[in-house]
């Protein structure tokens, strides 16, 4: 413990400043975080006094290294709950995480008239690798309908999850229309069929407490960028025994044990997955950032930004010809927020609100099925994170408002 939330705003440099003339409101933290001093001083640190490679060296600074490398991979371990560090592989983020099961581990068990069950929510890269595994093998890929409001519909689930489905692949948490989603019930669905479940928690690690063992996910992939950590390091969770089957996607370097001319061995688990020099330093932050969010408490975390949304929900909901995503109940909704604003183009909605110095994000947000689903192109995106504050709320309100009035009246 030590740290709260009242004072974290001050650990985070790049907040402190003017844009735009107005002081920086950032809201755009589903894309990616804000990283505090600490993690910043870690990654200097480790450049400064004990950049080396990794599990080859017996010098000094390679052991510094190493050592602080793998005790950053238990800190992954011990924030998900993994059973073993052995379970945790670092990857360059969510997207290849997924990649690598879709790709390395899917036609293991995927063949020719199996299905693979996804949903309408899903961001692309928890879509089109399955397209392509499904397409290869010859699998079908089947998608979950959505209850009207967005939330996943239970009963199509049931529906959909079969004998034939050896994949069931989801969003923990979705980027566009902040429903969690009954992880536990579906992996329990698909384990009965004898399937496996795949979990997206980009947009759940880092704001929730997250059970790997809790969840029975066979598989979890998150990204250290959208937790504090910084971009280009990720995680890639599996069982133990299924990671086991899993082949390497890459060959070389530091993965194996012996060279011969025409056969190799390879080490064990989680180094046999790790291709080549890893992302030394970016684990290292990754396990600052960790460090970071466990002195604030995950939990205490998950309940300011419901306290968010519970004030933003109703304010929004109060300006005139806003349409908001997802469930209208701020208990039903994790801090991300979509919407479109009459029938102005979310790209121009979001450039006025930059206009007041508050950064959200317009477009797709790499979920067009879902775009289809919703029958808009678009939406604007507001997403908050453990530093966002009442004050941030207020200002996204007042600039909507004002936005709203440029629009229709020409005056900003
Ligand atoms: N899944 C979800 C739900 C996401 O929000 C994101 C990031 N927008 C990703 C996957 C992909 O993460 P990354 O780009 O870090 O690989």
């Amino acid at each position: 413990m030590g740290k709260s939330l009242n004072t974290s705003r001050q650990d985070f440099p790049i907040l402190e400043q003017l844009v735009n003339d107005e002081p920086l409101v950032y809201l755009d933290n589903a894309a990616t975080t804000q990283k505090p001093q600490a993690v910043i001083d870690q990654i200097v640190s480790y450049y400064q006094h004990d950049n080396a490679n990794v599990h080859r060296g017996v010098h000094t600074l390679a052991e510094r290294a190493t050592a602080q490398y793998e005790a950053a991979r238990v800190k992954v371990q011990q924030f998900i709950n993994a059973a073993s560090s052995a379970e945790i592989v670092f990857t360059k983020g969510t997207t290849q995480s997924l990649n690598w099961i879709a790709g390395s581990f899917g036609p293991t068990v995927v063949q020719a008239g199996d299905e693979i069950v996804i949903s309408y929510m899903e961001h692309h890269s928890n879509l089109v690798p399955w397209q392509q595994l499904a397409k290869k093998t010859g699998a079908k890929l089947r998608y979950i309908d959505l209850l009207p409001d967005g939330q996943l519909d239970l009963d199509a689930a049931k529906q959909v999850i079969g004998p034939r489905t050896k994949i069931v692949s989801l969003a923990h948490a979705s980027n566009v229309l902040g429903v969690v989603n009954p992880v536990k019930t579906i992996a329990a669905l698909v384990h009965v069929q004898g399937g496996y479940m795949v979990v997206d928690g980009a947009q759940a690690v880092p704001h929730m407490p997250v059970d790997v063992q809790a969840l029975d996910a066979d598989f979890y992939a998150f990204s250290g960028h959208k937790m504090l950590g910084p971009t280009g390091i990720g995680v890639l969770y599996g069982k133990q025994a299924l990671l086991e089957q899993l082949s390497p996607v890459e060959y070389g370097g530091e993965m194996i044990d012996f060279v011969g001319l025409q056969e190799s061995t390879f080490k064990e688990l989680p180094w046999r997955l790790e291709g080549g020099t890893p992302n030394i330093a970016g684990a290292i932050g990754l396990g600052a950032a960790i460090d970071y969010l466990n002195q604030i408490g995950m939990t205490n975390i998950q309940a300011h930004e419901q306290a968010l949304v519970a004030e933003a929900l109703p304010a929004l909901q109060a300006i005139d010809g806003l349409t908001i995503y997802g469930p209208q109940e701020a208990s039903q909704r994790t801090g991300v927020i979509a919407f479109n604003l009459d029938n102005l183009h979310p790209h121009d909605l979001a450039t006025a609100l930059d206009m007041e110095g508050v950064a959200v994000r317009a477009g797709h947000h790499c979920a067009q099925p879902l775009m289809q689903w919703l029958n808009v192109a678009a939406t604007a995106r507001a997403s908050f994170y453990l530093y966002n504050t009442s004050e941030d709320v207020q200002a996204l309100v007042a600039a909507i408002q004002a936005a709203k009035e440029f629009f229709q009246n020409g005056t900003l």
